[in-house]
């Protein structure tokens, strides 16, 4: 039986999954949704002893019921292999008394890696399967993360093209230098002038834009999306959460049934959403933290259930959730609404003419499994220091962001539930922030002498992405302004 797919605005229309992933966002703007969230049809001590691209197919072949198993499983093969630096793709790391999902083991040392390396097969094999013939045309808006590992996966992929937007002066140093750098003849780099939430409305905007379509259709071009709202991410997202389970059960960490939290540093509402789909499909997990840094946008919202977009937007050493429109949340929203399409719609619509909405009584009562916390810089800073300190660990800023906010609500709420950490993000890569929060002494040093120094004191390996761009060449150095998104992609197709 087939597992459709509908908009969060529109409940009547179905797509299949493959059609879901090709077109990325819905005509009328929502984004897609499986009907329902299927269940796991193996059981916990049948995924202990899974690896992990067995876990992926347990839990894919879910969600992706017109890919046949021979599609699939050549889609997981072709992602998770030697592009990860260790062969079980998501190590679980126990770190004082948290356990840490180290999500950033791929081509460019960021948990977006997990999704974006299999979504360009996922989407060429569903093109193939809907008989497309024009050339795909990837358009991306990127808070830094997002840009390098959807260029890392799709560049020189057959029959796509990809098109990147990042905020100029809204990421790190390496994260803009891993960007420029990138090679592959269908990928392009383009800096706007602008912060995170221009370059995703510009983006979104091109997907609304019918007579672009048309001009572009017209040129043999069909836009897709590598955002974080095309169903293909999200989905194997989920993966790891199962994964981490079993490996919890399987270590003996935790007894047969037992519940855990986790803790997830969130921006766009992704990664979370897939630990929130995790536990529908029958993983026992308790409590969805939702960590914020200053942009703390969600963690008002799940305090007051209103959410509200006009603030300041605060540039922190977190950038990857430097974000004040978190789009995924449309479809927590829609679930919470009772899979109200209408309700969801006219929410949205709000947050578009106002940037503000506020959800009804019923629906907050829908929000239980979730909890909300926020780290200011300071006890974001204060974590990667101490947790040095004792136990020799250093994590990323982002994964800080989720640490400091897990140890505030186990000592708030009194829930001492074991409680696993989405880390998202290697070390290295916002080595700056990093090492700074470990020692005011290196914050007018050098990055890449810096990133010898945290290789010397963690006694963890420089990663393969970081010694990339020691030496490449700069490739891209396109910049536009943010009202000018249009006219680039036009240029850059030649249309
Ligand atoms: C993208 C990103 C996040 C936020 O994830 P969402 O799925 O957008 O909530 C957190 N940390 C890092 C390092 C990221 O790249």
């Amino acid at each position: 039986m087939n597992l459709l797919y509908n908009s969060t605005r529109n409940a009547e229309k179905k797509v299949t999954a493959s059609e879901a992933i090709l077109k990325g966002l819905a005509d009328d703007g929502g984004l897609f949704v499986p009907e329902y969230i299927p269940k796991l049809d193996v059981t916990m001590d049948e995924l202990k002893s899974m690896s992990y691209q067995e876990t992926a197919y347990a839990v894919m072949k879910q969600f992706l019921t017109d890919f046949t198993e021979e599609e699939l499983k050549h889609c997981i093969n072709s992602a998770y292999d030697e592009k990860f630096d260790t062969e079980v793709i998501a190590p679980l790391v126990k770190v004082g008394d948290t356990y840490h999902l180290e999500l950033f083991h791929g081509a460019t040392i960021a948990f977006k890696d997990m999704a974006l390396s299999i979504l360009p097969h996922l989407l060429t094999t569903a093109a193939k399967k809907n008989g497309v013939t024009k050339e795909i045309v990837i358009l991306t808006a990127t808070s830094g993360d997002t840009g390098k590992a959807a260029l890392a996966g799709f560049a020189d992929v057959p029959g796509t093209k990809i098109i990147v937007f990042y905020p100029k002066g809204g990421v790190s140093r390496i994260q803009e230098l891993q960007m420029v750098t990138q090679k592959g003849d269908n990928t392009s780099v383009v800096a706007i002038h602008g912060n995170f939430d221009n370059a995703q409305s510009g983006v979104k905007a091109m997907f609304e834009d019918k007579e672009l379509e048309k001009e572009l259709s017209a040129a043999g071009y069909q836009f897709s999306s590598a955002n974080s709202i095309n169903i293909g991410r999200l989905v194997p997202q989920v993966v790891y959460y199962v994964y981490a389970y079993a490996k919890l059960l399987e270590n003996e960490e935790i007894a047969s049934g037992e519940e855990i939290n986790v803790t997830v540093p969130t921006g766009n509402f992704g990664n979370i959403l897939a630990a929130y789909y995790a536990k529908q499909m029958g993983v026992p997990i308790a409590k969805l933290i939702c960590a914020s840094n200053e942009n703390k946008v969600l963690f008002d919202f799940f305090e007051t259930g209103v959410y509200d977009r006009n603030r300041e937007f605060i540039l922190t050493s977190s950038p990857s959730m430097d974000i004040l429109i978190s789009s995924n949340l449309e479809r927590l929203i829609y679930t919470i609404a009772g899979q109200d399409a209408q309700k969801n719609a006219e929410l949205m619509a709000q947050l578009k003419e106002k940037g503000v909405y506020e959800i009804t009584p019923q629906m907050r009562e829908r929000l239980a499994d979730f909890a909300g916390g926020f780290a200011t810089e300071e006890e974001c800073a204060a974590t990667i220091r101490k947790t040095y300190e004792r136990t020799g660990y250093v994590m990323d800023t982002h994964t800080s962001v989720a640490a400091s906010v897990c140890a505030q609500y186990r000592k708030d709420s009194g829930d001492d539930r074991k409680c696993l950490v989405a880390s998202t993000a290697s070390p290295f890569k916002f080595i700056h922030s990093v090492m700074t929060a470990i020692d005011g002494k290196y914050a007018s040093a050098d990055e890449f002498g810096l990133i010898d120094e945290l290789s010397s004191i963690s006694g963890v390996e420089i990663p393969n992405a970081i010694k990339e761009i020691r030496n490449a060449d700069i490739r891209h150095e396109q910049e536009c302004d943010a009202d000018k998104m249009k006219e680039t992609v036009k240029k850059i197709l030649g249309v």
